[in-house]
């Protein structure tokens, strides 16, 4: 770990969600204190999330109602959010095939993007998202794209399962794998770990990379998200990762805590 000394100058800060702050509409004891915190000292808070299902309006939302906080939609960016953006900007004018579900279908569309979901001629890229209506109808249509068009395929979030009540579901990331073994196509990943999640909060907030920490419970995500930004990084184990996982990892991070209770306490100095 890095002095603790560092960690009392940093005012940025980039929260994972789940496992971290809160698990499901359960908000952990802490992490009310040190947004309070951050926002006295006149920091800023994002919360990245690869959940590609909900907005940032739907977020904004559950805060209020679930865990009694008041933010705006600005400080949310979802991996929806970060594959929005980057189609814009890529794919602007061209023809992009989805596998998502109708709501993040719709919304890309609404941001004026050139979305089908049927095997057609002149289709410029592949995206698939978490689609929890997946079907095998869909399976069949991505892979007649991937397989008779040399274009290229994105994924909005590599990660692998999604956490449930009962324990996981297939993710994005077990989505992709499926047709990468039904294809041979491989996708390049959109949402954390990218550097581009760390490069717009950096740009919209005005901070310095020193003064920017990265928070979450996963580590091939959310810390290999901050390593690849260039930023420090906190792992909490109140998530996926365990303090056994530390010893040997691709992702070392900055720091590790017990959970955010332990976090604030090293960042206020108390
Ligand atoms: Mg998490």
């Amino acid at each position: 770990m890095k002095s603790l000394e560092q960690l009392k100058k940093k005012k940025l800060f980039l929260f994972d969600i789940d496992g971290t702050l809160a698990v499901g509409d359960t908000l952990y004891e802490g992490s009310a204190e040190l947004l309070a915190y951050i926002d006295s000292i006149g920091g800023k808070s994002y919360f990245i999330t690869n959940n590609s299902t909900r907005s940032g309006a739907d977020y904004v939302e559950k805060f209020r109602s679930a865990f009694g906080l008041e933010t705006t939609q600005d400080q949310f960016i979802t991996s929806g959010y970060m594959t929005l953006r980057f189609l814009k900007s890529h794919y602007g004018n061209k023809k992009i095939f989805v596998l998502g579900t109708a709501s993040f279908v719709a919304e890309l569309r609404r941001s004026g993007l050139d979305i089908t979901e049927t095997a057609e001629d002149g289709i410029d890229c592949v995206v698939a998202a978490y689609d929890s209506e997946l079907t095998y109808g869909k399976l069949i249509q991505v892979s007649k794209v991937l397989l008779t068009a040399d274009v290229p395929f994105y994924g909005t979030n590599p990660d692998l399962r999604c956490p449930i009540d009962f324990g996981f579901i297939p993710d994005c990331g077990a989505i992709c794998n499926l047709i990468t073994a039904t294809t041979g196509k491989v996708p390049v990943y959109l949402g954390k770990p990218s550097r581009e999640v760390v490069e717009l909060c950096l740009d919209a907030s005005g901070f310095s990379r020193e003064e920017t920490l990265v928070v979450g419970d996963r580590l091939y995500t959310d810390i290999a998200c901050g390593i690849n930004g260039g930023v420090d990084t906190c792992v909490l184990f109140t998530g996926e990762a365990r303090p056994e996982d530390m010893k040997d990892t691709e992702y070392p991070a900055t720091y590790q805590f017990q959970d955010v209770k332990e976090l604030v306490l090293h960042t206020r100095g108390q």
